[in-house]
């Protein structure tokens, strides 16, 4: 299958219109490059004519109704958003999110017509006890739904001790884990060969060559440095 190579921006709550202006430059035709701004930053990003891919942070498990401050998966798709990103240890932490919900938000996305991008991760003390695999491949079974399949599915793994720490997990630790992710996800799914893993954890223009080089990386869930295009745009020429 020809997988496209995704870098994929996640700008947290960071941003208001002013900041699109650094999206302008980015965009390309070797690799995909995906932008998930704040909501409110959705349709105005969508609409700029911009060759990037835009995404949501998160969205509902239900189709709409009586639920103050959510947002439907069609309402993504509506605002312009071709992806959302799905949980997010961030969300995992603050909301509560428990695997099922993720799970239940992916089917409503699917069926909305939207890519998820699904994250998993240990925490560190999940690490030091030496718990990462069986974590993840726990995470992978309860988030990542059945209907899944490498086009409308990415999964990101995300180091819960990596983000926004400085500290990246190291290519052998990559390495692993992402090996061991392409052999969960083969026993379920058939075409788990083309599905796209990223890494996701301080990745920065300093590291991100060395970690593309790693087997099963296919791209990464970028914080901190997606917010300024001169941060951004040299991990995308990494890819
Ligand atoms: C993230 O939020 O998904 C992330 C990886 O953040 P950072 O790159 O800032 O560590």
């Amino acid at each position: 299958m020809d997988m496209k190579k995704l870098a994929a921006g996640n700008w947290k709550m960071n941003g208001t219109r002013a900041a699109l202006a650094e999206v302008d430059g980015l965009g390309s035709d070797r690799v995909e490059v995906l932008i998930c701004p704040p909501a409110t930053l959705i349709a105005p990003l969508a609409d700029r004519g911009s060759r990037v891919l835009v995404g949501g942070q998160d969205c509902d498990a239900r189709a709409e109704g009586a639920h103050t401050g959510d947002i439907a998966a069609a309402q993504l798709l509506d605002a312009g958003a071709s992806h959302v990103i799905l949980g997010h240890s961030e969300r995992r932490a603050d909301h509560g999110e428990t695997d099922a919900q993720v799970a239940a938000k992916a089917v409503a996305a699917h069926q909305a017509g939207l890519v998820t991008i699904i994250c998993v991760g240990e925490t560190e003390a999940q690490r030091d006890a030496g718990e990462t695999l069986a974590v993840i491949a726990a995470q992978l079974a309860g988030s990542v739904p059945d209907c899944a399949t490498a086009t409308n599915t990415v999964v990101a793994y995300e180091p819960v001790w990596a983000i926004g720490t400085g500290r990246t997990a190291d290519a052998s630790q990559i390495a692993e884990v992402h090996g061991a992710m392409r052999q969960t996800l083969a026993a379920r799914f058939a075409d788990a060969d083309g599905m796209r893993l990223l890494y996701g954890g301080s990745v920065k223009a300093g590291n991100a060559a060395e970690i593309f080089a790693i087997p099963n990386v296919d791209g990464a869930l970028v914080g901190g440095a997606s917010l300024k295009a001169a941060d951004f745009s040299p991990i995308i020429a990494a890819l």
